[in-house]
Parts: C-alpha cells; structure tokens; sequence
C-alpha cells in the first residue's frame, strides 16, 4: 500500500501502457446491467493490455470493474487512488482507523491521497503519462461520476488535456447528459467543436474503437494544470 503519490505505468518490459481512467458509481445500480457493463469493460480493457486507474472504491460500479480487470491482467493492471477521508466509506475500513485496508491482490495497488482534488489530477496524469490507446471513460454513476466527467470535460475544453472522454451509456442511463450537452449546443452554451469532447460509445467494444479514434476538438484554449 503506499501512500505516497506515483504515476509509473510501466508493464513488466518498461515500455509504457495505456491507462484509462473509469468514473463510476460507488453503487451497483438497481439494474444489473450495470455491473455486467463494468465486467464487459474491464475484459475490454484486459483485451487491449490497457490500465485502469480509478477511485479506490470496492463497492458497487467501482469495486467491480477493478476486481474483474485483477482477475484477468493481475494487480498490477489497476491503481485506485483515494482520499483519506473516503476509505471509511469507499473501502469499507474501520473509521476509527486511518489506515486502508484494501486486499490489493483482489482490487489492484491502492494509493491514499490527501484529498479529492489530488486525486483528480493524479488519474488525470496517468492517463496523459500513459499517451494514445487511452482516455477517461464514464461508466453509469451518482453525483460523484458526474462531477469527475464533467471536470475532465472542462479540463478538455480549456486545453490542459487532449485525451478522450467518453460516456459509455448503459441501457440509456446517460440520455439524460447527452440530450442536456445538445440543447446547450442548440442555446449557444456549448461551441459545435467543444459538443465533440464528449463521445458517446453503447458497449465496451464501442468504448474501445472510440478511445482509438478520438479526435481532439479544435479551437480550445491552452491553459497548464496551474492555471485550470
Ligand atoms: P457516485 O457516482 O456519487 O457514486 O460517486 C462515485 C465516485 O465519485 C466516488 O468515489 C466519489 O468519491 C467520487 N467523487 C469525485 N468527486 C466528487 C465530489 N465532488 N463529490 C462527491 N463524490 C465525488
């Protein structure tokens, strides 16, 4: 377990992987379709040799795509990162404790982070670090999800990343979202080129073509991490 922050990404050979970045729920959903739709990911993901780095949580969307991609590429394949102040509620470790208690050889290796904005810019990093084939993707999620997607859309918007965002709409789950980002295209919020960042995929085959052919939208401002 460390608790130091580290975005090396490299496999066995050095050479570098591709990480994906999954938001997610910390619940399983009422449906479950939504827990199939993070195996089939993560057997995607396994498929393609590509990373996960994700939220640290064993519980519900999250616990199971992290625990599938272990089962099939090993621990080394999955990074959660997670505040300190969520292992209680993430993780399910006692609160009385300050430690994670997290079966690494189940979920993959944990880093405990100050807070919820380290965390942001760490998954971020590894998935920049981690260069073409990967990208962040949003599985069906809560109010957490949402805010993660969005933030990683904005940061799109304002030029401190390029990488792929992608919503993978389950069952219809994000119609909401994506009939929300085309009414504010129609009422002038949102720029035509900027309705691009986000990139709506059905399946995790879909998830795994859209990540490959991504095209970053043009026309964004160029700002660094420092002036986000
Ligand atoms: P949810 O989609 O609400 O089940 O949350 C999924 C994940 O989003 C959890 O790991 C939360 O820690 C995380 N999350 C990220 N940013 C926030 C935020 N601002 N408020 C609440 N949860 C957040």
């Amino acid at each position: 377990m460390s608790s130091e922050p580290t975005t090396a990404n490299a496999s066995a050979t050095g050479k570098k992987q591709p990480v994906v970045c999954v938001f997610c729920g910390a619940s399983a959903g009422t449906s479950p379709i939504h827990l199939a739709a993070a195996r089939s990911l993560a057997e995607a993901l396994h498929a393609q040799n590509i990373q996960l780095v994700y939220g640290g949580g064993t519980f519900g969307v999250m616990g199971e795509v992290a625990k599938t991609l272990v089962s099939l590429s090993g621990p080394d394949s999955v990074h959660g990162i997670i505040p300190q102040p969520l292992v209680a509620f993430e993780q399910g470790a006692d609160p009385a404790s300050s430690a994670s208690t997290i079966d690494e050889s189940m979920f993959g290796r944990t880093t405990v982070v100050k807070d919820m904005h380290t965390r942001k810019r760490m998954m971020a990093r590894e998935v920049i670090d981690g260069g073409p084939g990967g990208g962040f993707v949003a599985l069906s999620g809560g109010y957490g999800t949402l805010e993660e997607l969005m933030e990683v859309t904005t940061w799109n918007q304002l030029g401190i990343h390029s990488m792929p965002v992608i919503v993978f709409n389950v069952d219809g789950y994000w119609d909401g979202l994506i009939s929300w980002v085309n009414n504010a295209v129609k009422s002038g919020f949102i720029s035509e080129n900027n309705k691009g960042i986000m990139v709506e995929a059905t399946s995790a085959d879909e998830v795994m073509v859209k990540l490959r052919e991504y095209k970053n939208v043009e026309g964004k401002f160029k700002l660094t991490w420092d002036q986000e």
